[in-house]
C-alpha cells in the first residue's frame, strides 16, 4: 500500500477506519516518516495536542502529540504500549479533532507511563501526572478503535446528541452522493 502522505486529512466520526483495531509498524520506512511530518502539520492546523494515525484514515499504531503547541515538543509515538496505571482516577473534559463540537468529561487514570518506538527507532519510556498522559491514553484508545463516545457519562451522551446525530447525518448523506 502506498500512501500520498501530503493527501491526508483527518477523518470524522462515524468513518469506519476510527473502529479498526490498528496493527503495529514492523519498520519506520521514508513513508512512515512523511505520514507522522503530515500528521504533526495537520494537528498543529487543527489545532489539537495529539492526533492518532487512524484519524488520517491509516490504521498504524502510531500517534502524535505535542501538549504544548511548542514546535521543539512535538512527539511521535510508535507501537505504544502503556502500563503502570496509577490509582487514582481523574475525570477531565476531553474533545477529538475527530468529533468536532463535542465535549466530554472522561475519567482515566491521572498517571500513566507510555513506551514506544520513536522516529529514530529508538525505544523511549516516559511517565506523566498531567496534560501528556491524558494524551497518550486518548491516542491509545483509538488505535483499539475506542472513542470518547464509548467513555462519556451517560449525562454527556445526552449533551451531545445533537452534534453526535450531526456528525452521523453528514456521513449518511456523502455516502447517498457518491
Ligand atoms: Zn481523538
Amino acid at each position: 500500500m502506498s500512501v500520498k502522505a501530503d493527501q491526508l486529512k483527518i477523518v470524522l466520526y462515524p468513518h469506519p477506519v476510527l473502529r479498526k483495531k490498528a496493527k503495529p509498524l514492523s519498520e519506520i520506512t521514508p513513508e512512515v516518516r512523511d505520514v507522522a511530518a503530515r500528521m504533526i502539520f495537520l494537528m498543529h492546523e487543527a489545532p489539537g495536542v495529539g492526533l492518532a494515525a487512524p484519524q488520517v484514515g491509516l490504521p498504524w499504531r502510531l500517534f502524535v502529540a505535542n501538549p504544548t503547541g511548542k514546535p521543539e515538543d512535538d512527539r511521535v509515538f510508535i507501537n505504544p504500549v502503556l502500563r503502570d496505571p496509577g490509582e487514582e482516577p481523574e475525570a477531565y473534559e476531553e474533545g477529538c479533532l475527530s468529533l468536532p463540537d463535542i465535549q466530554a468529561s472522561v475519567t482515566r487514570p491521572k498517571l500513566i507511563t507510555v513506551e514506544a518506538i520513536g522516529l529514530d527507532g529508538k525505544k523511549f519510556t516516559l511517565t506523566s501526572d498531567e496534560l501528556p498522559a491524558r494524551i497518550w491514553q486518548h491516542e491509545i484508545d483509538h488505535l483499539d478503535g475506542v472513542l470518547i463516545l464509548d467513555r462519556m457519562t451517560p449525562i454527556d451522551k445526552l449533551s451531545n446528541r445533537r452534534a453526535i446525530k450531526e456528525l452521523e447525518a453528514e456521513a449518511a448523506a456523502a455516502t447517498k452522493k457518491r
